[in-house]
C-alpha cells in the first residue's frame, strides 16, 4: 500500500520528535476551534441586537453557549449586559487563537528543524552503514538526488501540506457543523459546488505542475551546458567554437523561453478560474441566504454568520486540492527513500577481534561480482608469511584489485577462503579486520580538511611523532614542511590543490599511520614516480614493525625486490616466484621484463 509505505517512512524519518509534531497539530486544532467560534459569536452579538424573541428561536447549540456566556442566567442577563459579555468573549476567543496560532508556530519550528535533522540524519547514518556492494549497484547521482530533493519533498509534506491538511479537516468540520446547525438548506447549497471545486482544482494543477517540470529540466539542461562550456572552454578555443556554441545555446534559451510562456500561461488559468469558481460558491451562498432570509426562515445573523464560516472553507479546500496532486510526487521519493532504508545494514561488530601478525593464505579462492558475467578471480591460491612483501602483477581486469576487496571483505568471496593467522576472514569482526588490512587506493581522495586531519582520520590516537614518521616514510615530509601552514594546510575542493604524486604520498602517510600489519598498495606506487616510488618502498624497510605489504603494480622495477611475485592473467594465477624464479619462465612476466627493461 503506497500511502501506508508513505506513513511508515514519515514515522521513521521523524522518529524522536512525534510528540512535538502532534502537539503542534493539536494547537493548529484548537487554533482552528478559536477562530471558528469567535466568528459564530458574532451570530450570537446580532441576535442579541434583534431582541429576546431572536433569542429565545435560536438552534438549540446557541443557547448552551447563551447559558455559559451568562452563568445560566439566560437570554434576558445577557441583553441586559451584552454591552460587556459579548464583546469580552469574542475578544477572548480572539486572544485565545492568537496564543493557539504563536504556540502553533513555535512547535511547527521547531519540529520542522528538529525532523529536518533527523531526516538528514536517518539516511546519511544508513548510506554510511551499508555495505560496498550498495553503492555499485546504485547510482551516485541518483543517491544524492534522493539525499536532497527526495528529502526536501517529503519534509515539504510532513511540515506544510500535512499541516494544511490538517488545517482545512477541522475547518471544514468544524463550519459545516456550526453551519448545519444554523440551516442545512444553506449549508447543502453552499457546499454543492466544492466537491466540484476540489476536483477541478485537483485535476488542473497536474497540468500546471507537468509544465513547470518541463521548464526546469530545460532550465537544467541550460544550466549543464554552462557548466560544460566553462569546463571545456581549451576544447571550445582550440577549435574555434566559439559561435557554434553561442547558437547552440540560444536553442537552449528558446526552447526554456517557450516552456516557461506555457507554464506561466497555464497556472494563470489555474488561479483565475478557481477564484471564479471560488467566487461562485460564495454567491451562490450568499444569494441562496438572502433569499431564505427574505422568506423568514433564517435570521439575519444567520446570513452573516453563514457566509463568513462559507469564506473560510473555500480557499483551505482549494490548497488542500493542489497539496493532494502531489501526492504522486510524494510516493515516488519515497520509493526512492524506501530503497536506501530497506538497505539491510553492514554487520561491522559480530566475530573474532584476535591479534594479527600478517601470515596470509587464499585457498582456491573464486569470486565473481553480482553483476559480473564471470569469475573476477578464479581458483586462486597463494601463501604470504607475515613480514613479507608480496607484488601483484597482471594486465588491466586480470583481477588484481578484486583480491583487495576480498582480503578487506567489501565483497565476500564465492568459494574457498582466506585466512589471516589461521583464522577465516569471514570469523573476524569487520571492524577489525578492515582496522589490521589497510588498502590505499590508485586515486586518493582527500577531504576538504587539513593534511594532518586527512592522514589522521585512519588512526585518531596518532601523536605528532608518528604523523611525522608516516609522512616521512611516505617521502612528504619535506613537502609539507615547505606549505606555509605545514600539516595545518588546507586541501581539497577549497583548500590548495596537490599535484596527483603529492595527494598520493599524504594517502600513504594516511594508510601508514593506520599501523595495520597488513597494508596494500593498490596500484599506487604506480601514481608516483620511480625514484619515490623506490625512495618509499626503502623508507618502508626501514621501519621496526614488518607489514605484510601487496603491492598491486604494473612496474617491474616496483616488484622485482618482492618476496614473491604472483601473475594474474584473466582471474586466475598464471605464474609465481620471485624475480629471478620469473625471469626464467617464458612467460608474461618475462615479456613485460623485457618490454619495460628496453623502455628504460
Ligand atoms: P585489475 O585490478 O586487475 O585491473 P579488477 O580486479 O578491477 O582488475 O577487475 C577484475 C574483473 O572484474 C574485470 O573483468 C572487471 O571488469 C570486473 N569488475 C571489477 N569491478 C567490478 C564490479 N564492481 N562489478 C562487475 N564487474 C567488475
Amino acid at each position: 500500500m503506497p500511502v501506508k509505505k508513505l506513513w511508515k517512512t514519515c514515522y521513521e524519518l521523524s522518529r524522536g520528535h512525534h510528540l512535538v509534531y502532534v502537539f503542534s497539530l493539536l494547537s493548529q486544532i484548537l487554533m482552528v476551534f478559536c477562530s471558528v467560534f469567535s466568528t459564530f459569536l458574532i451570530k450570537v452579538l446580532l441576535d442579541t441586537l434583534g431582541g429576546l424573541d431572536e433569542l429565545l428561536s435560536a438552534p438549540f447549540f446557541e443557547q448552551w453557549v447563551i447559558t455559559i456566556l451568562t452563568q445560566g442566567r439566560g437570554p434576558g442577563y445577557l441583553i441586559a449586559n451584552q454591552i460587556y459579555i459579548l464583546p469580552v468573549a469574542v475578544v477572548s476567543f480572539g486572544a485565545m487563537t492568537a496564543i493557539a496560532s504563536f504556540l502553533r508556530m513555535s512547535l511547527r519550528s521547531y519540529a520542522a528543524s528538529a525532523i529536518n535533522c533527523s531526516m538528514q540524519l536517518t539516511v546519511f547514518f544508513h548510506l554510511e552503514s551499508v555495505s560496498y556492494p550498495y553503492f555499485k549497484k546504485a547510482k551516485g547521482g541518483d543517491l544524492i538526488q534522493t539525499c536532497t530533493r527526495d528529502l526536501d519533498v517529503i519534509r515539504k509534506f510532513m511540515i506544510a501540506d500535512l499541516s494544511n491538511f490538517n488545517y482545512t479537516i477541522w475547518m471544514v468540520l468544524f463550519c459545516f457543523l456550526f453551519l448545519l446547525g444554523l440551516s442545512w438548506e444553506l449549508t447543502l447549497v453552499s457546499m454543492a459546488l466544492f466537491p466540484v471545486m476540489f476536483i477541478y482544482s485537483f485535476l488542473l494543477i497536474k497540468e500546471v505542475r507537468k509544465r513547470y517540470r518541463k521548464t526546469d529540466d530545460s532550465e537544467a539542461r541550460m544550466t549543464d551546458r554552462i557548466q560544460e562550456n566553462i569546463g571545456a572552454v581549451r576544447l571550445v578555443k582550440a577549435f574555434n567554437s566559439e559561435k557554434r556554441e553561442v547558437e547552440n545555446f540560444e536553442n537552449y534559451l528558446s526552447d526554456f523561453r517557450k516552456n516557461f510562456i506555457s507554464w506561466r500561461k497555464m497556472s494563470s488559468f489555474f488561479f483565475a478560474s478557481t477564484d471564479i469558481l471560488v467566487f461562485g460558491a460564495k454567491l451562490i451562498s450568499l444569494i441562496y441566504g438572502i433569499y431564505l432570509a427574505s422568506q423568514g426562515i433564517i435570521n439575519p445573523g444567520t446570513l452573516v454568520v453563514s457566509f463568513l464560516f462559507v469564506n473560510m472553507m473555500v480557499w483551505p479546500i482549494r490548497d488542500t486540492a493542489m497539496s493532494l496532486s502531489n501526492l504522486g510526487q510524494y510516493l515516488a521519493s519515497i520509493d526512492r527513500i524506501r530503497l536506501i532504508l530497506d538497505e539491510p545494514l553492514e554487520d561491522l561488530e559480530s566475530g573474532l577481534t584476535p591479534s594479527i601478525s600478517g601470515h596470509v593464505v587464499f585457498n582456491d579462492v573464486s569470486f565473481h561480482f553480482p553483476d559480473g558475467d564471470k569469475d573476477a578471480i578464479s581458483h586462486v591460491s597463494f601463501e604470504v608469511k607475515a613480514g613479507q612483501t608480496v607484488a601483484i602483477m597482471g594486465k588491466t581486469g586480470a583481477g588484481k584489485s578484486t583480491l583487495a576487496l576480498l582480503l578487506t571483505r567489501l565483497y565476500e568471496t564465492d568459494s574457498g577462503s582466506i585466512k589471516i593467522d589461521d583464522y577465516d576472514i569471514k570469523t573476524i569482526q569487520k571492524h577489525h579486520l578492515r582496522k589490521n588490512v589497510v588498502p590505499i587506493l590508485q586515486d586518493p581522495f582527500l577531504f576538504s580538511k587539513s593534511i594532518s586531519e586527512n592522514i589522521l582520520m585512519a588512526n585518531q590516537k596518532a601523536d605528532l611523532p608518528q604523523l611525522k614518521l608516516a609522512t616521512r616514510v611516505a617521502s612528504i615530509d619535506e613537502t609539507i614542511a615547505n606549505f606555509k601552514d605545514g600539516y595545518e594546510t588546507q586541501v581539497g575542493e577549497k583548500g590548495m590543490s596537490l599535484s596527483g604524486g603529492q595527494k598520493q604520498r599524504v594517502a600513504i602517510a594516511r594508510g601508514l599511520i593506520a599501523e595495520s600489519p597488513i597494508i596494500i598498495f593498490d596500484d599506487s606506487l604506480s601514481a608516483v614516480d620511480t625514484e619515490t616510488d623506490l625512495k618509499i618502498r626503502r623508507n618502508l624497510s626501514t621501519l621496526e614493525r614488518k607489514l605484510t605489504t601487496f603491492i598491486i603494480t604494473h612496474r617491474v622495477s616496483t616488484a622485482k625486490d618482492a618476496d614473491l611475485i604472483i601473475v594474474f592473467e584473466d582471474g586466475k594465477v598464471s605464474e609465481m616466484g620471485t624475480h629471478q624464479e620469473l625471469l626464467l619462465k617464458p612467460g608474461l612476466y618475462k615479456r613485460i621484463a623485457e618490454i619495460q627493461g628496453r623502455m628504460v
